[in-house]
């Protein structure tokens, strides 16, 4: 990226401790820009004290970025078009989104979020207080439809115990042979629906998973996936989010009680307060192909 403010970045105290705020839940904060840059094309990359706004991952960009806006000291506003990751190497490069040449928490690394603001006219500051404010009600469209797909992943495994001929050597957080990690190639959020698709190739087979009954029995999978989400559902535990830090790229957990089980999952979404928060999940299964899962997780 060009034109980057690294003196002002380094001179602003409040570099060392920059807090990210979206997973308690959290849509607005007041903050002091610490550093801003230009990206070609233009558009102006805001770097802040604390942010509510959570960020597409760049490694595993299943939920998308927070939009809303910052409102300056003067109370203008601009348009928060884009939230990325943004990676600062040890010698002081940056690096935005894709192009971050390094895996998360590599040594010596700093991850911030950056507020993309694509107004060329845009004449804020470090030092100069903002206030950010990302939209509520994607926010929670987007919480709600990552949530479902927290229920989703060990709802399957629960289902799809009994077609493994061998213990594949890996088992989710509640103790069920993890299909949902093991055959996972991609999963997409968006507002009230999630969409994951799993591969059932070779190694999947190998592990000892059987696929013929499945694609034989779509339809009694699928019932068996949703009353076991309505019955966890029934029990509406509280959702609470670990944080073992408050920086970006701290690891962060998704905890709940399903069936009387306490469950934790590694996650850097946002999340709903509660499981009865959700709304109703309905999830739907289809096998293109003999190799290809895709499940739909619809909420309303
Ligand atoms: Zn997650």
């Amino acid at each position: 990226m060009k034109n980057i403010c690294l003196a002002d970045f380094f001179q602003s105290p409040c570099a060392v401790s920059l807090r990210v705020t979206f997973h308690t839940g959290s849509c607005e904060e007041e903050s002091v820009i610490a550093a801003t840059c230009r990206r070609e094309g233009g558009a102006l990359v805001v770097i802040a004290s604390e942010t509510p706004f959570h960020p597409r991952d760049y490694q595993w960009p299943d939920q998308p970025e927070d939009l809303g806006y910052a409102e300056d000291g003067r109370g203008r506003r601009y348009e928060v078009a884009d939230a990325i990751f943004v990676a600062v190497s040890p010698g002081g490069d940056f690096h935005a989104d894709r192009d971050i040449p390094v895996r998360k928490n590599s040594p010596g690394w700093n991850y911030f979020a950056g507020h993309v603001i694509r107004d060329e006219d845009a004449s804020l500051t470090a030092g100069e207080r903002v206030l950010l404010r990302a939209d509520a009600e994607r926010r929670l469209a987007l919480s709600r439809a990552h949530s479902a797909s927290h229920l989703m992943g060990p709802a399957l495994n629960r289902a799809l115990s009994g077609l493994w001929r061998k213990d594949p050597g890996r088992t989710d957080a509640l103790g069920a042979n993890d299909f949902d990690q093991l055959a996972i190639e991609s999963s997409s959020i968006s507002e009230l629906l999630c969409t994951d698709s799993y591969h059932i190739g070779k190694s999947m087979r190998k592990r000892g998973f059987a696929a013929e009954p499945l694609a034989a029995n779509l339809r009694l999978y699928e019932d068996g996936i949703n009353d076991l989400i309505a019955r966890w559902q029934s029990e509406d535990s509280a959702i609470t989010i670990r944080a073992e830090g408050d920086s970006l790229a701290s690891r962060r957990y998704w905890r709940a009680t399903l069936g009387g089980k306490e469950a934790e999952m590694p996650c850097g979404g946002t999340h709903t307060r509660s499981l009865s928060e959700i709304g109703q999940v309905r999830v739907s299964l289809e096998m293109p192909d003999n190799e290809t899962l895709i499940i739909r997780t619809y909420v309303r």
